[in-house]
């Protein structure tokens, strides 16, 4: 284990192999910030695990201090200080996958059941999992997030959501094995059959009840490619309409798409917020003159994908008929498409491989580096808000206090209840159908300062109580018990706190979450 620093009471009970101590450079070191720049906490130290004994053995020096927390820290996206651990260690979950001195993770192949899975390091980025199941096995998992430069253990921390996810659930809903290392410093293989208390307990549960060094993720033959599509509409109920009957078809029989997204876009020549938001590689141009007359301010495109594969499963010739297959999907997609109500017209499809769909967001970050605002501060809102309520959530805040664009995605699509293990730590809307609501800020400079962004997150945050909406945060960031409770609500806030004196009695696990103070 490569320790960057650690304060005196830790090394003590810290055991002779440990690395040597090397000062962390305050403020500037990047575990005391994270993608959203807007709270900074300077651990004692940066602990770099070769090993999962190495997790267990700093949790273990930890307890025996009166203060010390451990913080997991995956990738450094969170929005709000989560991963971060102020005077106490951060684990670089990053090292844990990279160690010792690979460029890339160690990750197996298992085959279970009839079934294959991926061994994958907690630390280990999607992105790494998607090329190393691709490439090397032609595999990959069902369920992703839009951007893939996230580790395993972060995501399935908080849940790990995408257009897959009203078809094949989100990520919490395919892993199939953990390994923990709990807050006790003990560590543990857990499963849907063993430990299962645990294994729900960690899905979902904000890093509160161990650390993930492990993850088994079942994988499925991947596509060859995906016929990407994106459509238009002036109305937010079509819009709805259409998006819930798409992630309500039967999946079997070929009627449902593999990937149901959309967002929110300023009706409007503007770059970021208007019409060119809607283009995607390969598609046509947004051709504004086919809006209906009436248009509000606000519009809205749905986006499907739908999976190709190279030889169809029930092929039984080897001609490798690429073209013919994306005409048969493009006919397939259309006919799929017909009974919607969108713009006609403001259509736009493109065949993309597989990997580079799942990649797109990669364009988004360069862009965003090259124009400063990947590095800027990012409040960012993200929420899951019953369907029940999502067309006066549209009028109130969609329509009502972003309605000039928030300098990013504003996504907004359904998933479905039924599709997420209630076991898992998660708290959802009520309603089998909620929409997932991601206000994705990016300063680009000139706009409206930080703090007024962060204060409307908090109107928002306050509309949505006052309106009685169904509705819970996603990525939730607040302080205070009475906050915590009321967002998991009474029975399950009484799991969340017994399963943490079960797994983590002295509250050392990830205190960014700000959800319980460290116990002596
Ligand atoms: P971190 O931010 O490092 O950690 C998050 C939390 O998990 C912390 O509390 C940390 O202590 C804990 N943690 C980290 N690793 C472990 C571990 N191994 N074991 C236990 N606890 C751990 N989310 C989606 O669902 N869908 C998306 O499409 C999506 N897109 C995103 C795009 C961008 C550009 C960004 C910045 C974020 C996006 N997110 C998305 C949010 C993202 O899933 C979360 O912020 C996630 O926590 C980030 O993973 P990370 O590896 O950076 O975790």
């Amino acid at each position: 284990m490569m320790l960057a620093y650690m304060d005196r009471a830790a090394a003590a009970a810290e055991p002779e192999d440990a690395g040597e101590p090397a000062p962390v450079s305050g403020a500037g070191c990047a575990a005391a910030s994270d993608f959203g720049g807007l709270v900074s906490a300077v651990p004692a130290a940066v602990v770099r695990p070769a090993s999962a004994d190495d997790v267990a053995r700093a949790i273990r020096a930890a307890a025996q201090t009166a203060h010390l927390t451990v913080a997991a820290r995956g990738n450094g996206h969170s929005v709000a200080g989560q991963a971060m651990a102020e005077g106490g260690l951060v684990l670089d979950m990053r090292a844990l996958a990279l160690s010792p001195r690979r460029a890339q993770p160690q990750m197996q192949l298992v085959h279970h059941g009839g079934a294959c899975f991926a061994d994958v390091p907690g630390g280990a980025l999607w992105e790494e999992v998607l090329h190393w199941g691709v490439s090397n096995h032609g595999l990959a998992p069902a369920s992703w997030t839009d951007y893939l430069r996230l580790t395993v253990g972060g995501t399935l921390s908080n849940g790990g959501v995408s257009g897959q996810s009203f078809r094949y659930g989100p990520q919490v809903s395919n892993v199939a094995e953990l390994e923990v290392v709990t807050g006790d410093g003990e560590c543990r293989v857990c499963s849907p059959s063993s430990h299962p208390d645990l294994f729900f307990a960690v899905l979902g549960g904000l890093g509160q009840f161990g650390v993930i060094t492990r993850a088994r993720i079942p994988l499925r033959k991947a596509p060859q490619s995906v016929r990407w599509t994106r459509v238009v509409y002036a109305s937010f109920a079509d819009y709805t309409a259409d998006a819930e009957w798409l992630v309500t078809r039967p999946p079997d029989g070929g009627a449902a798409f593999d990937y149901v997204e959309g967002f929110a876009f300023v009706n409007s020549d503007d770059p970021v917020n208007g019409w060119p938001s809607v283009h995607i590689p390969g598609g046509a141009r947004f051709d504004p003159s086919l809006l209906p007359a009436g248009a509000g301010p606000v519009l809205y495109c749905l986006e499907v994908a739908l999976h190709q594969y190279a030889h169809r499963p029930d092929d039984d010739d080897d001609d490798d008929d690429d073209d013919g297959d994306q005409a048969a999907a493009g006919a397939r997609v259309s006919r799929m498409m017909a009974p919607l109500k969108y713009v006609r017209g403001l259509e736009f499809s493109a065949d993309v491989g597989y990997v580079d769909f799942l990649s797109r967001v990669n364009r988004v970050e360069e862009e965003a580096r090259r124009n400063g605002s990947w590095d800027a501060p990012h409040p960012w809102l993200n929420l899951f808000v019953s369907a029940r309520d999502i067309a006066a959530f549209d009028e109130a805040v969609i329509k009502g206090m972003l309605a000039d664009g928030i300098d990013g995605p504003m996504l907004v699509y359904p998933m479905l209840k039924s599709k997420w293990d209630p076991n898992t730590s998660v708290a959802l809307p009520d309603g089998e159908v909620f929409y997932l609501v991601a206000l994705l800020r990016f300063c680009r400079g000139g706009g409206p300062a930080v703090d007024e962004l962060v204060a409307q997150n908090g109107a928002i945050l306050r509309a949505c109580r006052a309106n009685g909406y169904d509705f819970k945060a996603y990525f939730p960031s607040y302080r205070g018990e009475e906050d915590w409770a009321r967002h998991f609500g009474a029975a399950r806030w009484r799991r969340f706190v017994e399963r943490k004196a079960r797994y983590d009695p002295l509250a050392i696990l990830a205190p960014g979450q700000r959800i319980f103070p460290r116990a002596s």
